[in-house]
């Protein structure tokens, strides 16, 4: 089957960042083939279906590097909360009583409402092994929506001191087996959906934990994502417990590498930076997270300087309350230019660079996403700008990171599928998803006993 996607404004993200305006691709089968006029593809491929895009932009799908799909069942319930109440009163308990089921629905949901952003490369962080089964329903969520991208094997291995459920702590080597076994179940040379590992953090995590998944990953070739300086509260403990900075730590070991995604890294210092650098490490920066959960405004352009990789991400819906990255592009911008009060900090080009081709560099497909060039795989995004929001245009980029809300997405395509079309989403049925996703919501909360701040007082004060 070959698609023309025909007289788009196009955002290529190629070496030379070109826009081209009335621009047509062809995709056939899993694969971009051309980039032209419409003119000349459909001489080329008479037979190919055509998708009017005029009027559009077509931009390469956005890759979100870093998520828990579980928490989509928690959207507001750790609303304005200090980080140490929201996880011990909210978070940690959902964990607990977090079934598969639950894990598949809020999956389902997450990958909906990421295609529907524009989203087609997920990283998901998923730490709550309290029953067998929780990899296989993401990754099963994955593949009935289409989705491309990373289902990582969290794990916790203390902190039961700091108010982390006993339930929630696994010993490193069940964690490490358990992943290898997924690794070696899911991860087939080229597959959508691969299988990574993902040690928690330093106050949640001991050397041993670190060490394990250093062979694993170097063993199987995995992705391994883990939070790094996203608070203070790991400063402090990894100063106490190593007398370093966790980068400082995670580097003596032997743990970082070009292989290793490091979400947050919020209050990472200058020889932080130069440490991430050293080992090619990449960053997940995720702004509306850290706004929100006050954990502070991360040294993204210290980090861009240094020419560390950073790609952008939403976090789990507990702490972004969406999957919308549409909203972190444009926070991650807005927050570097009120924080430096310089508003040439950061641009709206270099924050569309971290949400596709950055993106794409930090989870190590820079060959394969992240841009529309011949020879790449057919992620792409169309977006209807003829609406009150993004109108009048000037230029795409900037109607993307600054006007957009998000829902101007109206097609989607993962691996040369249509995972949308003009607004419909193709595989799986959305209302029913969000029927399922509302009961099991309010089931977890219910169990967990977060149903408490479903029905909080009106605060117009601090908690
Ligand atoms: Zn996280």
């Amino acid at each position: 089957m070959s698609v023309i996607f025909a007289d788009a404004w196009l955002i290529t993200m190629n070496e030379r960042r070109e826009v081209l305006e009335g621009a047509s691709v062809c995709v056939e089968k899993d694969r971009i083939v051309a980039v032209s006029t419409r003119q000349d593809l459909e001489r080329r491929f008479p037979s190919a279906e055509i998708v009017d895009c005029k009027g559009r932009i077509v931009m390469p799908g956005m890759v979100n590097t870093h998520t828990h799909l579980f928490q989509t069942l928690m959207k507001g319930l750790g609303d304005d909360m200090v980080l140490k109440k929201w996880f011990t009163c909210m978070t940690g308990p959902s964990g607990v009583h977090l079934t598969p089921e639950d894990a598949h629905v809020a999956a389902l949901h997450g990958c909906v409402e990421s295609i529907r952003s524009g989203v087609t490369t997920l990283v998901d962080f998923m730490y709550v092994h309290t029953r067998p089964g929780m990899i296989k329903a993401v990754v099963e969520a994955f593949d009935e929506t289409g989705m491309r991208g990373f289902v990582c094997r969290g794990f916790v291995s203390l902190g039961l001191e700091y108010g982390v459920p006993r339930e929630l702590i696994e010993e490193p080597e069940h964690a490490i087996g358990d992943a290898r076994e997924q690794m070696r179940r899911y991860n087939k040379p080229g597959a959508r959906v691969q299988v990574g590992v993902a040690p928690n953090m330093i106050w949640a995590v001991d050397e041993k934990g670190y060490r394990l998944t250093r062979k694993l990953a170097d063993e199987e070739h995995a992705l391994i994502t883990t939070h790094v300086a996203e608070t203070t509260f790991e400063l402090q403990t990894a100063a106490s417990r190593y007398g370093q900075t966790d980068t400082e730590f995670l580097s003596e070991i032997g743990f970082l590498g070009p292989d290793v995604l490091a979400a947050h890294c919020v209050h990472c210092k200058p020889h932080d930076i130069r440490i991430l650098k050293q080992h090619d490490t990449k960053v997940a920066h995720n702004p509306c997270s850290n706004l929100y959960l006050a954990s502070g405004c991360p040294p993204i352009p210290e980090m861009l300087m240094a020419g560390v990789t950073v790609g952008l991400a939403s976090d789990g819906p507990a702490s972004s309350n969406n999957h919308s990255l549409f909203q972190a592009m444009k926070f991650a911008a807005l927050i570097q230019k009120g924080f430096h009060q310089d508003a040439t900090i950061i641009t709206a080009e270099k924050v569309m660079e971290l949400a596709t081709i950055d993106g794409a560099r930090a989870v190590g497909l820079e060959k394969e996403i992240g841009s529309i060039e011949v020879g790449k795989k057919a992620d792409l995004v169309v977006i209807d700008f003829n609406n009150a929001f993004m109108m009048p245009i000037h230029h795409p980029v900037s109607a993307i990171v600054y006007s957009a809300l998000g829902n101007e997405v109206t097609t989607v395509m993962i691996d040369g599928r249509f995972v949308m079309r003009d607004g419909v989403v193709s595989n799986v049925n959305e209302q029913a998803v969000r029927r399922e996703a509302q009961i099991h919501a309010d089931d977890l909360a219910r169990r967990s006993g977060s149903d408490k701040f479903k029905k909080r007082p009106w605060r117009s004060m601090a908690i």
